[in-house]
């Protein structure tokens, strides 16, 4: 869950943690209900909030076999698959390939993107709605390309407004409504905010959904350590993020393994979302020890949420 969807849902101001330490007990799934999968490791736009493009690892494109496992490992768990973690899921020209290999023979596994739609040309968009994509999200943030092009750097808002428009015609027309799920979705700061009712009012009746979100920070961007938040993570509780190698990672913003829980290349999921790692991870993210996980230790995620109904003492 995106800390944007905590707060909506939480509603209250972050509570008080008494001075003897309050612990919460966080409903775990059994199994994960969302995988995201860093099929490569590439994006197209040098956008300046995201750490992205620091990522080098090996091997940059996530092979065959190992894209194959994660999904063979959780055939039939009612999965929502995201075949992407911070990079672009469409620099992979694999993608509908992988999308038919998740739909086939499991009528629970469900696909979804985010995209900032550059590369979503006709014919990728054709493909994606035939292999049975379930939802696409389009990040879009602005209305004009003089508030877009400052912050996705070195994509033209021209093409991707061109793009996202005829892959919405073609879902539209083809009579994929019903079936498959759009949302177009801003990031609403200073600069843009002036754009938001006409963004709404272009967007609203071509897409299932228009969503404004607020900025969020990633961990380690800034913060210092009297800035964690010492409270557990909504993040960890049913999503699991795998790199191009295979590794398996706590957390989607996680982007230099500091937080590894486990190898798909000798475990299967279900060994590593049991595994003592991520046990042990979670266990301490019970506590809201953040400061005691290296990643975590600079993360501010889900500070305004109210965790009161998952006291388990106070
Ligand atoms: S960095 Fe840690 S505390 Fe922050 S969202 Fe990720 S898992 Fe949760």
């Amino acid at each position: 869950m995106r800390p944007d969807e905590a707060r909506k849902q939480s509603g209250t101001a972050g509570e008080k943690i008494p001075a003897q330490g309050a612990r919460w007990r966080m409903p775990v799934a059994e199994r994960p209900r969302f995988i995201q999968l860093e099929t490569v490791t590439k994006c197209n736009a040098r956008c300046p909030f995201c750490p992205q493009n620091e990522i080098v690892r090996d091997p940059a494109r996530m092979p065959e076999a190992t894209w194959r496992k994660i999904v063979d490992d959780t055939r039939g768990w009612g999965v929502t698959y995201r075949p992407f973690l911070t990079n672009e899921p469409f620099v992979d020209n694999r993608i509908p390939e992988i999308v038919r290999y998740i739909k086939q023979n499991d009528p629970t596994a469900r696909v979804e993107f985010n995209t900032n739609g550059e590369l979503v040309s006709e014919k990728l968009g054709a493909a994606l709605l035939e292999a049975g994509v379930d939802i696409m999200r389009f990040s879009i943030d602005g209305f004009s390309a003089a508030t877009y092009e400052p912050s996705r750097v070195g994509i033209a808002y021209a093409k991707v407004l061109e793009r996202t428009v005829r892959f919405l015609e073609m879902w539209d027309q083809g009579g994929h409504r019903d079936r498959v799920f759009t949302e177009v979705r801003m990031i609403e700061v200073p600069e843009n905010a002036h754009e938001v009712q006409a963004y709404r009012e272009f967007w609203g009746p071509r897409c299932s959904d228009v969503v404004i979100t607020s900025l969020y920070q990633w961990p380690w961007t800034g913060q210092r350590p009297e800035d964690v938040v010492l409270k557990p993570c909504l993040k960890v509780l049913d999503e699991m993020f795998f790199y191009t190698n295979g590794k398996a990672t706590l957390c989607c913003w996680d982007v230099h393994e500091k937080a590894v829980i486990g190898d798909v290349n000798g475990q299967s999921v279900q060994e590593i979302w049991e595994g003592y790692a991520a046990r042990c991870l979670r266990a301490v993210l019970d506590d809201g020890r953040r400061d005691l996980i290296h990643l975590c230790s600079r993360c501010n995620a889900y500070q305004e949420f109210d965790f009161g109904k998952f006291a388990a003492r106070g």
